[in-house]
């Protein structure tokens, strides 16, 4: 293109967590390409993803034009005018509220919208369902950090900066995280970090690509990170690695902590995890023993019945080597989606408010009445991944989905149909007609990240600017003027507000946001800042808990190894294990409208330990049935030595073999989150 063709918009990549900023090139009112620009988190790098997989999908034929609602004698939608859709969604869900009561209601939003998506949902259901029923997709992928990280450190956010953790550091302890893939742009800088000289300890059921780089790569076996966890901090009292001045003045509960793990030995762990003591020394030794050495982790971590102690046990091993309040070092959980740290930091949760504040504080509750102008309720609501038993069990009755597509998403596909399809009635907010849009009585098309302003917070807690860069065709609507229109109509007074307004009343309502407007996010030479960020004239935080933690002192939590829930047996002798590859995101509801992607990575397939399909008798390539306790899907057999013997491998983005039909929702006790990444699975020759 001619340059003087080209309108630039600079912008928030809407994937991945990391947040890299490009400039969004605009020709007549069609979106032509993206080109990486100098942002804190990505130095002007992007992934495949960013470059290619970010543009087309708003422009696709698929998008969702018109209101739809649908027949239920025929299953089939039709079109209608926003009045009607509207007035309908509002009546129904105002009848089902009288007839059964607030807490018969549910609204989930979405860690791919905006922050200001995000704090009108939760508003919408505190201020006219009248329930703490809100929830968003967090719950599934990274709420053991935000529980995990706020009971140990206070704040449940990673605590350093990606550049920080990633450059000048002596190690890096990689766990349950596969950042080529899932987080390339970090990955592409952890690479740079090891050419430049730093240890880097890889701790994963899988060869991923920085196995290759790694000087100790711990092959654990699936659901075995807190026995892991425990044998670090074993090794590092035995053998004198622990920091005895930092453990004896900012912290509490090493003596309780200290008495478990005495049980972890090297011999020991390694039997549970299935990897060599000497390594597991070896690891602890360089880890404890490196000036600066973040610990880097991801849904490895967290996805299992176990994933907030997990996420503890990350807080306990780095507690105990002085590692955290400090440049190079932290626990930083790569968040997943583009902004799942702003759905958690906009109180999209049934528990707190924007900011973490809790609903149950009778003060802060105040605060919040007195700025929305209602009463609300005072009883914390379902997390989402207690809605869909709650529905089945019909207590809940009307659910309102912005941006989710749990169908696809969530884990044991069956129980989700079933729930979705027991509700009174289903609305949900989107740009495609997706698989839990189908199951909808009403459809409402909204608007993507290209097409209005806003912000994103990436997974180093930086606040960060979304432009509007085109206009199109169709009756789509600005998903926060859907919310206003449609909270007006439940006879809530609430005027439509720009982005600008909104994130203005959050950050009001919200100390952590208290310093944070768009004018400042202009005007900042980074164009972002980090919260917290309290007041004007504050520059944000960059590294949390330097001096002091959030909650006084780190608490050690005393985590004890329990196994996964459901094991491999006779029937079902394989363990699966699942995650995400370089060219898609998630349900490929945008990265599935980008052809090249698709060329590259278009079906589902399932890794296979080569002893395993020799035993079986299955060929590389071949199509085999995949079957677990809940489900049976297809998939093609790839034959490698990249998993253990008994263990196997599958991506969650293809509905040709969504192994969301195959896994376990058995829940955290404490985030309720489920346990995606351990179940027992058979293979078969079709
Ligand atoms: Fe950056 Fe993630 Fe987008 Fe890739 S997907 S360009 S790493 S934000």
């Amino acid at each position: 293109y001619r340059s003087w063709e080209i309108q630039r918009v600079r912008t928030t990549c809407p994937h991945c967590a990391v947040g890299c900023q490009y400039d969004l090139l605009v020709k007549n009112n069609k979106l032509v390409g993206a080109q990486g620009v100098d942002g804190p988190s990505n130095g002007g790098r992007l992934c495949v993803k960013g470059r290619f997989g970010s543009y087309k999908f708003v422009m696709s034929d698929d998008r969702l034009t018109d209101p739809l609602i649908k027949d239920r004698a025929t299953g089939k939608f039709r079109k209608a005018s926003w009045d009607e859709a509207l007035d309908l969604v509002a009546s129904k869900f105002m009848a089902l509220k009288r007839q059964y009561g607030a807490d018969s209601l549910a609204g989930f939003a979405c860690s791919r919208s905006t922050n200001e998506d995000i704090y009108m949902v939760q508003k919408m259901v505190r201020t006219c369902f009248g329930t703490n029923n809100t929830d968003n997709c967090a719950r599934v992928c990274h709420s053991a950090s935000v529980e995990g990280l706020a009971k140990t450190l206070g704040s449940g956010a990673m605590t350093n900066p990606i550049y920080d953790i990633t450059h000048d550091v002596e190690a890096i302890l990689l766990i349950g995280s596969n950042p080529e893939e899932a987080h390339p742009v970090v990955g592409m800088q952890i690479r740079e970090a090891v050419r430049k000289g730093a240890k880097l300890i890889v701790v994963d059921p899988r060869d991923i690509g920085l196995t290759r780089q790694a000087d100790i790569h711990l092959k654990l076996r699936p659901g075995t990170n807190i026995a892991f966890a425990n044998g670090m901090c074993h090794i590092f009292i035995k053998e004198g690695l622990i920091d005895e001045k930092f453990i004896a003045e900012r912290t509490e509960g090493f003596q309780a902590l200290k008495k478990i793990v005495k049980d972890y030995t090297p011999e020991r762990v390694a039997k549970i995890c299935n990897i060599d003591p000497d390594d597991l020394r070896a690891a602890a030794r360089i880890y404890a023993t490196a000036k600066t050495a973040p610990i880097i982790y991801c849904l490895g971590v967290t996805e299992h019945s176990t994933g907030t102690e997990g996420v503890m046990s990350m807080s306990n091993m780095a507690m105990m080597v002085g590692k955290l309040g400090r440049k190079g070092c932290g626990v930083n959980p790569l968040r997943g989606q583009n902004n799942v740290q702003g759905a958690c930091d906009m109180g999209a949760s049934p528990t707190q408010y924007p900011g973490y504040q809790p609903v149950t504080n009778p003060e802060i509750r105040a605060k919040f009445e007195k700025a929305w102008g209602v009463p609300l309720p005072s009883e914390v609501g379902l997390h989402a991944t207690d809605v869909f038993p709650a529905a089945i069990r019909g207590e809940i009755k009307g659910l309102y989905i912005c941006g989710e597509d749990p169908v696809v998403t969530d884990p044991d596909t069956h129980h989700v149909i079933k729930a979705l399809s027991a509700l009174d009635f289903l609305v949900v907010q989107e740009l495609f007609m997706t698989e839990t849009a189908l199951l909808a009585d009403v459809v409402l098309p909204g608007r993507s990240y290209a097409e209005k302003d806003g912000t994103f917070t990436n997974t180093e807690r930086r606040v960060q600017r979304v432009r509007k860069a085109v206009t199109l065709p169709g009756n789509s609507r600005l998903d926060t003027d859907i919310l206003c229109d449609l909270m007006r109509r439940m006879g809530y007074n609430q005027p439509n507000l720009s982005a600008a307004e909104i994130f203005n009343e959050m950050a009001s309502l919200t100390p952590s946001f208290y310093g944070i407007s768009y004018e400042r996010l202009e005007n900042e030479p980074t164009k972002s800042l980090q919260w917290p960020c309290t007041d004007k004239y504050h520059s944000g935080t960059s590294i949390m808990h330097t001096g002091k933690f959030t909650r006084g002192l780190g608490l050690f939590y005393p985590t004890v190894y329990t196994p996964a829930q459901e094991l491999p047996d006779k029937e079902y002798p394989l363990m699966l294990t699942t995650g995400r590859i370089l060219y898609h995101y998630n349900t490929r509801a945008m990265t599935g409208k980008t052809e090249g992607l698709m060329e590259i990575a278009g079906h589902s397939f399932i890794e296979i330990n080569t002893k395993d399909a020799e035993h079986l008798g299955i060929r590389q390539g071949e199509r085999i049935t995949v079957s677990s306790r809940r489900g049976s899907i297809t998939s093609e057999a790839r034959i490698s030595d990249k998993t253990n013997p008994g263990e196997c491998w599958m991506p969650f983005h293809f509905p040709d073999g969504d192994c969301n039909w195959l896994t376990n929702a058995a829940l955290d006790q404490f985030a309720r989150i489920p346990e995606y990444k351990v179940c027992a699975c058979r293979i078969e020759k079709l």
